[in-house]
Formats: structure tokens, C-alpha cells, sequence
């Protein structure tokens, strides 16, 4: 939802019949953009048929830039200008995505702690604008799809996106061009596919393994709301880590492991990826790979022994399930669906340890590339009004909080952000001189205590009230907020009964200026929010450090460190524990990091090891422990 503003009383709000709406799903490796047309919730398809847009676009120096598929080459031939994944930049400031940031080839630009720009040959470019030119091409596919251009959109973000991030991301929209009906978690708009909101009440499981990342989110629905009750996952873990580990297999065997290019590596993952995608249909598939160099090596590959590779990884997405029912408060028995979402659900295995762990059958029905932007496309033609008897679908929350200007120049809020829409909330208020027959009522908008650092929405006066000594009157203000995000703000005293009301809708004609500066206060405001997710992170990130490495030192400290060299790194691993049970982010991030140095060399002497012995033609097997260091 967009910042609110005013409009005259009595303004018509009812809306237009048949409108041209869509639902994007803005994802970290692909999006894509679905619409409804005859009732039904379908994907759309540039002109060869592919429904899924790389989520990658090229710069080049004066010419058009590149988006999707078009892009896909650059990532080899021009690495620096060819920018992936920018959804894990949005609305961070550089000191959040710095190690990130490290591991790309990407020249940053950051003043303090800003959003970081990208060094690209047309410039210095943000992740907002990378995101609008995502945005654009999709827009452009449903425009053609239903001729003409998009009256409104709903983009759908991750549930756990705070205010920046949901900001970066509704910016990135106006760049674009489109009207945001509606940002929507993405485990929301999966259960609107599933119909979910259609019906009974219940606690839902949505498990969303994409091709980078995995998110885990446990919804309640009731009364016609869903609401996220907890989330939990992995931002490095996904899709491409299972290709890596079949990768690295297929190497081994191969006997081409230590003396291959850049290149050769980018082949064997795509070889990797082919293989593991087949054999979520088939049995087992052959593989054959051939390097630049002309080396040639095949084999056949079983779908239980590509199981046995990628086991390691699953198995690593169950902890943050088993923390978001905790987090949620929620037992096992209480769980009604459990939703399958991204493409790497199509992984037979995943099915199966995700019902065993929830002791349930998961919902694959639906396709889980296309889930969330089907979610999303049902949930704008609503919101644009093309199903007027629809019953509106009651599915979000306000991003900045609501409130009244008090005495002081203070802002007193009455509908806190992140509340849940539809609401209504009221708060009295009282006359602060005696005597005083009217109350002038200043709305605003913001997480800030001084009025003057929050956005002002309406001002309205109350007249008429019978007058009596200062404190005295009771005068109940009270907010709604509908479906829509429209906000009616009215005032009533009480013992006389007189009223006066006002009504608010969105707005998307925000100056960038204005943007920005909501963005800048809201990030100060809401840095504790953040800190304490940031925390919870990096706790987990903690947890899975020390698991691999006592797993990694069991199996092969003894053998491959020398008594000082595991001395240094238990001791590592103490200090990491300790500040685990702590709560210094920075401090945990330091030693997990200097956890991580320190245990590189073994790391790497594993590797070695493992290659050489699958090379003389040892146990394979060995070399799937590998998958955890
Ligand atoms: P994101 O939400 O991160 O953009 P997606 O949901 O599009 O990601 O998932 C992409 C991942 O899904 C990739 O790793 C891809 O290999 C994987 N994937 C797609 N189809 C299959 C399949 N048939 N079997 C296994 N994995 C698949
Ligand atoms: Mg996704």
C-alpha cells in the first residue's frame, strides 16, 4: 500500500467496470507477471513462450538496456554490468549487504549507509532501478496480453520485507510507471491461489525454496485476514546450491576437478541444473559433459543418487521451519496446509521430507514457479474493482502508522504500522481551554514523535462542541482503514453527539523527494525492528556454522588439523557460541565471519581430500560430507 492522502469529502470512490489489472511476482532469480481474463488466474508468456523473466538486466553503453533472458550471456561476458539478484539490495543500506556485496563481481557505490548504487557503463545504477526495468518489461507483456496499458498492479514481496524494502519496492513500480494497488506478502498471495481466503479458518505453512534463497512463513487465517504470524529461512539457500553439490559430483567423477576455468564451471552448474530439474520427472538421466578444451566425460545419474547429494541441503531447510512454528507459537497439530512455492519444490525429495516433517501432503497442485503471481493477479482484479460482488479480500497491513497532532506539537498514534486492514480504532481525546466549542484534528502519517518529521494527511475541525471546563468534553476519534487502504477519520463528542468526518484515499503522486525523506525517517524509526530481525538472523546464520563445523571436525579433524590448528578452531567456535546466546549483532557477525576465516584452510583441505580420494577411485560417497563444511 502506498503512502495515504486526502481527497474531498464526498469525492465518487466506486471505480470504473473492467480494468486492466496484474499481479507481479518480483523474484531474486525469475518474475513474472499473471492477469485474470474469464474468472481464471493465468500466467503470461513473452512471444517464445516463456512465462519466467531472468530476474538479470544488462547496461550497455548507449544502447537499450537488456531484461530477462536477453541479459542471461552478460552475466559471463560482462559481469560488471549485468545485475542479478537485486532484490537482496532493496531498501538495504550497504552496511546490511556488505558481505553479500563482497561475493559479486559488482563495482559498489555507497555514501554511508545508503542504498548502495551498481558502477555499470550507464551509469551508477540502484537496485530500485534495476527493479523498475524488471517491472517495465512485465508490464509491457500484460499491456499487450490485454491490450492497453495496466490501470494497476500488485507486486508481491517477501513477508518478512521491512518498510524500506517495501518502499525500494513501490518506488521501483513508480519508475516504472505502474499504480501499486497493493504490495503482498508472497505467502499471502500463494494462499489466495490455493483459495485459501475462501475458506475455513486455520494456521497455514507456506514453503517457498526458490532458486537462491528459502523463506518459510506460518499464516493465520480468520475473519478474512490473513496474517503472518512468523517467518523464518535462509537468504543462501536455494535451487543453485543443490546445482553446485551436483556439480561438484559430477567433477569428481569426471577427474576435471582442479584444473578447470570460469567458464567450464558456468557449464558443468547449467549441466548440473538440467540434470537435477529431469529428474524430478525421470529416473535418472545421462549426463555429458564436454569442456572448452574438448575433454568429454558421461554418465548416467539416478534420481536416488542425486538424493543422496542434495539430501544435506534439504535437511538444512527444516531447522528454520521447526523455528518459525516456534517463533509462531504454533504446535505441529495446528497446521491446516502446508503450501508448497518455488521452482525447487519440484524436487521430489523436498515433497517428501517437508510432509514427513509436517506430517502432512504438501499442496503441489499448483505450479510453484507460478503460484504467488497467480495469488497476486486474483487479489488486483479485486483490488481494481472488476469483481464488484466479490466479498473485497481483507489482506494487508498499513506500513506507517497512523495518528492524531496533540497538544505539543506530538504525534499520538492510533493505528500502529503493520497493523492489520481492515481495522478501526478509536481513541478519546478532550478540549484543553474552557469554554472551547470547536477542536481542529491534524491527521498524519509516520513513525516519529515531533508532527514536523511525519507526513501530514488532513486536517479537519469539529464544531459544535457545548461548552463546558477544559477537559471535560470526551471527544472519540476514531480511524478505519478498509481493504483498500482508504482511511475515513471521524470525530464525535460525546454528549452532545455532534460529528465530523473525513476521508482519505491513496496516492501514488508522491515526489521523489518526498519518498525519499518518508523512507530516510521511517529506516531511523524502524531500525530497531530491524536490528532485532537482523539479530534473529544472524543467531540462525550462528547455529549453522557451529552444526557444520562440529560435523565437519567429527568426521575429518582428526585427521586433517594438527592439535593447534583444531585448538584455534574450537576456540573459535567458543567465542561464536557464547555471543550466540547474546544479543551484539555486529559482535556475533564478526565471529561468525572470523569462524568462517579461520576454518577456510580446513575447508578447503576437505575439498582437496575428497576430490583426490574420489579421483583414486575411493567412495564417492565421502564426498557428499563436503556439502556441509
Ligand atoms: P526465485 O523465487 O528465487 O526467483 P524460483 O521459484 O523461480 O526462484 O526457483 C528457481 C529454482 O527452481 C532454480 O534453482 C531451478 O533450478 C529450480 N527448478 C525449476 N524447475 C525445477 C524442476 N523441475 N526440478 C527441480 N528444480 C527446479
Ligand atoms: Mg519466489
Amino acid at each position: 500500500m502506498s503512502l495515504l492522502q486526502i481527497s474531498e469529502p464526498g469525492q465518487s470512490l466506486t471505480k470504473p467496470p473492467r480494468r486492466r489489472a496484474a499481479g507481479i511476482d518480483l523474484g531474486t532469480t525469475h518474475s513474472l507477471v499473471a492477469t485474470v481474463r474469464a474468472g481464471q488466474a493465468l500466467a503470461l508468456s513473452d512471444d517464445d513462450g516463456n512465462v519466467l523473466l531472468p530476474s538479470v538486466v544488462r547496461y550497455r553503453q548507449a544502447q537499450p538496456v537488456l531484461v530477462g533472458s536477453a541479459a542471461l550471456d552478460g552475466q559471463i561476458e560482462d559481469p560488471l554490468n549485468t545485475l542479478s539478484s537485486v532484490k537482496r539490495f532493496m531498501g538495504r543500506g550497504l552496511s546490511e549487504v556488505d558481505r553479500l556485496a563482497q561475493q559479486l563481481p559488482y563495482q559498489f557505490v555507497a555514501e554511508g549507509d545508503e542504498m548502495p548504487r551498481i558502477h555499470t557503463v550507464a551509469g551508477d545504477i540502484s537496485p530500485v532501478q534495476a527493479s523498475a526495468e524488471i517491472l517495465r518489461v512485465l508490464a509491457e507483456r500484460a499491456g499487450t496480453a490485454l491490450g492497453g496499458e495496466l490501470d494497476g498492479v500488485v507486486i508481491t514481496v517477501p513477508a518478512y520485507f521491512d518498510d524500506a524494502q517495501r518502499q525500494a519496492t513501490s518506488d521501483a513500480a513508480k519508475i516504472a510507471g505502474l499504480q501499486v494497488l497493493r504490495l503482498l506478502s508472497e505467502p499471502t498471495a500463494a494462499a489466495v491461489a490455493y483459495g485459501l481466503d475462501q475458506g475455513a479458518a486455520g494456521v497455514h505453512v507456506v514453503y517457498d525454496l526458490g532458486g537462491g534463497t528459502f523463506d518459510v512463513s506460518v499464516l493465520r487465517f480468520s475473519k478474512g485476514v490473513f496474517e503472518v504470524l512468523a517467518t523464518a529461512g535462509n537468504s543462501a539457500l536455494g535451487g543453485d546450491d543443490l546445482d553446485r553439490a551436483i556439480a561438484e559430483w559430477m567433477l569428481a567423477e569426471a577427474g576435471f576437478a582442479d584444473d578447470i576455468g570460469h567458464a567450464d564451471i558456468r557449464r558443468v552448474l547449467a549441466l548440473a541444473r538440467q540434470a537435477k530439474e529431469s529428474l524430478s520427472d525421470e529416473e535418472e538421466t545421462r549426463v555429458e559433459l564436454v569442456l572448452t578444451d574438448g575433454r568429454v566425460w558421461s554418465a548416467l545419474l539416478s534420481r536416488s543418487q542425486c538424493q543422496q547429494l542434495i539430501r544435506p541441503l534439504i535437511e538444512q531447510t527444516l531447522a528454520p521451519c521447526r523455528l518459525a512454528l516456534q517463533d509462531a507459537g504454533v504446535a505441529l497439530s495446528e497446521i491446516s496446509e502446508v503450501l508448497m512455492v518455488g521452482g525447487s519444490t519440484r524436487v521430489p525429495l523436498v515433497r517428501e521430507l517437508v510432509g514427513e516433517f509436517f506430517s502432512c501432503q504438501p499442496h503441489i497442485d499448483i505450479d510453484p514457479d507460478k503460484v504467488v503471481a497467480l495469488g497476486a493477479a486474483i487479489q488486483a482484479d479485486i483490488l481494481i474493482g472488476n469483481k464488484p460482488d466479490s466479498d473485497m479480500l481483507l489482506l494487508d497491513v498499513i506500513p506507517l502508522s497512523l495518528g492524531l497532532e496533540t497538544m505539543g506539537g506530538l504525534m499520538e498514534k492510533v493505528i500502529p504500522k503493520n497493523t492489520t486492514i481492515p481495522v478501526v480504532r478509536a481513541q478519546e481525546f478532550t478540549t484543553y481551554k474552557d469554554g472551547q466549542t470547536a477542536l481542529s484534528i491534524h491527521v498524519l502519517q509516520g513513525e516519529r514523535e515531533l508532527i514536523a518529521d511525519n507526513r501530514s494527511l488532513a486536517r479537519f475541525e469539529l464544531r459544535g462542541i457545548p461548552p463546558m471546563v477544559a477537559g471535560s468534553a470526551r471527544i472519540r476519534v476514531s480511524f478505519q482503514v478498509d481493504a483498500d487502504g482508504l482511511l475515513s477519520v471521524s470525530a464525535r463528542e460525546e454528549t452532545e453527539g455532534v460529528e465530523s468526518h473525513i476521508q482519505i484515499k491513496p496516492s501514488y503522486g508522491l515526489t521523489d523527494d518526498e519518498v525519499e525523506s518518508m523512507l530516510r525517517d521511517s529506516l531511523t524509526y524502524a531500525r530497531e525492528d530491524i536490528d532485532q530481525r537482523r539479530l534473529r538472523e544472524r543467531q540462525l546464520e550462528a547455529d549453522q556454522t557451529l552444526e557444520a563445523l562440529a560435523a565437519a571436525l567429527m568426521t575429518d579433524g582428526q585427521r586433517l588439523l594438527d592439535d593447534d590448528e583444531r585448538q584455534q578452531l574450537t576456540q573459535a567456535a567458543d567465542v561464536l557460541r557464547q555471543l550466540r546466546a547474546g544479543d551484539d549483532e555486529a559482535a556475533l557477525q564478526q565471529a561468525i565471519e572470523n569462524l568462517e576465516r579461520e576454518s577456510a584452510t580446513f575447508a578447503q583441505r576437505r575439498m582437496d581430500d575428497s576430490i583426490r580420494r574420489a579421483l583414486a577411485g575411493h567412495d564417492v560417497n565421502d564426498f557428499l560430507s563436503n556439502d556441509n563444511a
